[in-house]
Formats: C-alpha cells, structure tokens, sequence
C-alpha cells in the first residue's frame, strides 16, 4: 500500500509540516461527469479535472495527484482512444499539477501561466511545472471549437486561469471559484480576496444563463450561484472594511462572528476554505498588511 504526503492547496514548504496530511489514494475512484458536448469533468481526489475529447486528441485541465495518473488515464480511455496532447494547469497547487511529470513522460505538453511556473520553483514543488507559460491568453483550436484560456486577476493565486469552451460555453474555473466551502486566498502565492471578487465579476462577464461552470472543487454550477457566492464575498468584505475603520484587529474581526450566517453552509474547518483564514485575507487587502 502506497501513502503520499498531500498537501492540498498549500502554499509554502514552511508551512506544510503543519498542515501535510498522509493520505492513501488506493481507493480512489475516477469518476467521469459529462458537461456539455464533448466535454466532461473528472472527478477523484484533488481539483476537478477538465476533459475534452475530439478528432484532434484529448484535451486536458489538471491532473490531480501522480498515483492517480493511470486511474485517470484508463478513465479517459472508456472514452477516447486519441492521443492526450494538451494539459492546462489552472494554477500551481500540487491537487491540481500532481499528475505534472507522468503525463510530461507520455508526451502531453503541460501549459500554464508565467507565474505557476515560477511559484512551483520558489515553493520548491517536486512536480514537473508546465512546459509551455504564457503571460496573458492563449487559444487553442481542437475538436471543432476553440478553447480559451485567459489569465484572471489574482485571486486564489497569482497564477490563476480560467479555461473557457468558446462553442460548448462551458468554463473550467480553477479555484477561484469551488461550490464547497468558502474560498481559499494562498497569499503566499499572490491570492487577493479582493481579486477574487473581481475574477468572479469577469466569469459572470462572460457567461450566460446556459453556461456549465466547473469549479476547482465541488459540482458543475451556473451564473446564478456564482452570482450568490460573489454576493456573499461583497458582504464579507463590507463587514471587515466597517470593522477596520471601527479600529478592530484581526484578531477581533476573526472572533466577531462576521460571516455566522454563512458558516453552516461554507466553513470548512480548517485553514483551507476556512472562516478565519478567509477573514485574514480580506484583512490583508484592506489593512494593507
Ligand atoms: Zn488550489
């Protein structure tokens, strides 16, 4: 029995002592969900991960954790025979660039933004970083459609994409957005609350009441609870902001019951996606610290 060390959606190696939990991925099971059209997600351990399938060959986004690689692989397989030439890395976390090196090794060219590849040399990840970086947008033109992928502000890190389906209007968020707990701000990986805000404002910007939304983790969403969940965060921010000029610190504010209403719903209870670390965030934008 194989045990890796995850460290989900970690930021620092000074960290990660603290927060690495030994974890078992034998029983993992790969499931595929279709979306749209000829594209699906992927769902394992880790973030959810984009799968679009043609003529042209297999077109991925993330790859999870390496020992799922063959899982994932045979997955993809009960689909498409196509060779799998593209991977997009939505950002740099080891949930989402694990599989980086195995599908390197079969001869995926891996892409992802200037900055996932610089903050996986700092973090010092042993994953493969992605082969080809771009610094704005790329569009790829495959299976009938044309796939765009497009640098957002930073939000959960400073590398985040979104990777949109021109012609199935689908869009593959990345962790800016997840429909399970409240979102996770790396700010030691340039994440800003207030650019999340803002990188969820241009997801609605460019969807529309039919577009499929998959988040980085959780269930295909729409405008209307991205909408919702946008809403919450502007709440959350207004009540750290009147609390700061009121000369509250953070630690007052993270002891003020502030997001109460929300916490049944999306607190998880640790840092990540976590009340009191999302609190620290917005306190980082607005305090300046
Ligand atoms: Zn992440």
């Amino acid at each position: 029995m194989l045990k890796f060390v995850q460290i989900a959606c970690l930021s620092t190696a000074l960290l990660a002592p603290a927060l690495a939990v030994a974890q078992d991925f034998d029983d993992v099971v790969i499931t595929v969900h279709p979306v749209a059209g000829n594209v699906s997600y992927m769902e394992g351990q880790g973030g959810n991960i984009g799968l679009f399938v043609g003529e042209d060959g297999v077109f991925l986004i993330d790859d999870q954790y390496a020992p799922l690689t063959g899982r994932i692989v045979d997955a993809i397989r009960d689909i498409s025979d196509a060779p799998i030439r593209f991977l997009v890395n939505t950002h740099m976390h080891p949930d989402h660039t694990g599989g980086n090196e195995n599908f390197g090794e079969m001869g995926t060219t891996i892409f992802g933004h200037d900055n996932v590849r610089t903050q996986m040399e700092i973090a010092g990840y042993a994953q493969e970083p992605p082969l080809i970086t771009f610094n704005d947008e790329l569009s790829f033109h495959i299976n009938g459609e044309t796939v765009h992928v497009f640098k957002v502000p930073d939000a959960h890190t400073n590398g985040d994409v979104f990777i949109r389906f021109m012609g199935s209007n689908v869009v593959h968020t990345g962790d800016v957005y997840r429909t399970t707990t409240f979102p996770f701000i790396d700010l030691n990986n340039g994440g800003s609350f207030i650019g999340t805000i803002d990188a969820l404002n241009l997801l609605l910007a460019v969807s529309d009441e039919q577009t499929k939304i998959i988040p980085g983790h959780g269930v295909i969403s729409n405008i209307a609870e991205v909408a919702a969940w946008r809403d919450m965060l502007v709440t959350i921010r207004d009540r750290v902001a009147a609390a700061i000029r009121d000369g509250m610190s953070l630690e007052e504010i993270q002891g003020a019951g502030l997001t109460a209403e929300y916490d049944e719903r999306w607190a998880a209870s640790g840092r990540i996606g976590g009340s009191a670390s999302m609190l620290a965030a917005v306190y980082a934008d607005l305090a300046g610290d």
